[in-house]
């Protein structure tokens, strides 16, 4: 069909001429993945990564060493930083922000050893309100992958049985994230107050198999249905982002229908992503869903 065609050759971006020194720097030793493997998958990905990266403040996860060496979480500028790179300014914290506005700019962020894109849920310009829920699915140890398939089918019902549409993928770790696209209009603290209800409300309806709070950590057979991705400063990883851990995983998008025994946490990689793009993308509607937060979690400001 002639716009499957169009999609395909939408799909593909030219890599921009971002200088990466030492391309061939290794960055996952076990998938023998480098620095310029990484750069080329994201130019890939691109066209369906960019609205969930672009104009966010970001927290990177930064690898000098590769994703087998010392790792560590950055959300401020460092001296160096490319010229695609923006500062933002955040009126709640002392020191700025980092953003990219493009395809250079991320890849400035992979030149920088940065193994890890984690976003807001918000943009530079409406930093207040969120635009999308993200509910994060962590297995404790011995839950089997089918239960962490059924929460996130759990979750989706709940947040239907609420009047928004949601999303999930793959972490490229343990879990799955369930996404919820918003029209900005509620702040964090009410998104935040709306997630814990949901967790809160499994929890209390099959205590045997969710716990919604980390404290209660006797987590073993259990999913913690984690709602902490969404306060302010809080951040979860982008989809499409890779993930500094064994095999160089990646976040990826899904259809629900695809959610399966097959297809596990970890099973899309740097390497083997690109064959999905020939595919429809399963996200394709993510922003046209979007909905307010209902009314009656917008009757206070403040909830916690
Ligand atoms: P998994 O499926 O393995 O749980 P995950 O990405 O959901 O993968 P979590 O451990 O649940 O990983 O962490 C959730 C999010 O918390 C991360 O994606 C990240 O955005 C954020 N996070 C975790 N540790 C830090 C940190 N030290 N600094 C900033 N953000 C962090
Ligand atoms: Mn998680
Ligand atoms: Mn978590």
């Amino acid at each position: 069909v002639r716009e499957t065609e169009d999609r395909a050759v939408k799909e593909t971006v030219p890599l921009p001429k971002v200088k990466l020194t030492h391309p061939d720097r290794v960055y996952w030793q076990d998938a023998g993945v480098t620095k310029q493997d990484l750069a080329e998958y994201y130019a890939q990905v691109w066209p369906r990564m960019e609205p969930f990266v672009v104009s966010r403040p970001l927290a990177l996860l930064r690898c000098p060493d590769g994703a087998e060496g010392e790792c560590f979480f950055q959300k401020h500028p460092w001296k160096g930083l490319s010229k695609d790179i923006i500062i933002a300014e955040d009126p709640e914290d002392k020191e700025p922000l980092i953003a990219v506005k493009s395809l250079a700019g991320l890849l400035g962020l992979v030149q920088a050893g940065a193994l890890e894109i984690h976003p807001w849920g918000a943009t530079l310009k409406d930093m207040e309100r969120p635009d999308y829920i993200t509910l994060d699915l962590d297995p404790g140890p011995g839950v089997e992958w089918k239960d962490v398939i059924r929460a996130a089918q759990d979750v989706r019902e709940r947040l239907a049985a609420k009047g928004l549409a949601s999303f999930v993928k793959t972490t490229g770790g343990k879990g799955l994230h369930v996404v919820a696209p918003l029209k900005p209009k509620a702040g964090w603290d009410e998104v935040k107050a709306f997630a814990k209800a949901i967790a809160d409300s499994m929890a209390e309806d099959e205590p045997g198999r969710y716990v919604a709070t980390v404290a209660k950590a006797k987590r073993k057979g259990k999913i913690l249905i984690d709602y902490l991705r969404n306060g302010r400063g809080a951040t979860a990883v982008a989809p499409y982002s890779s993930r500094a851990r064994a095999g160089a995983p990646v976040s990826m998008p899904l259809a629900w229908e695809e959610l399966s025994p097959d297809i596990g946490p970890a099973h899309f990689t740097v390497l083997n992503a690109a064959e999905r793009l020939r595919e429809s993308d399963p996200w394709e509607d993510f922003r046209k869903a979007a909905v307010e937060l209902p009314a009656e979690n917008r009757k206070r400001r403040g909830g916690r």
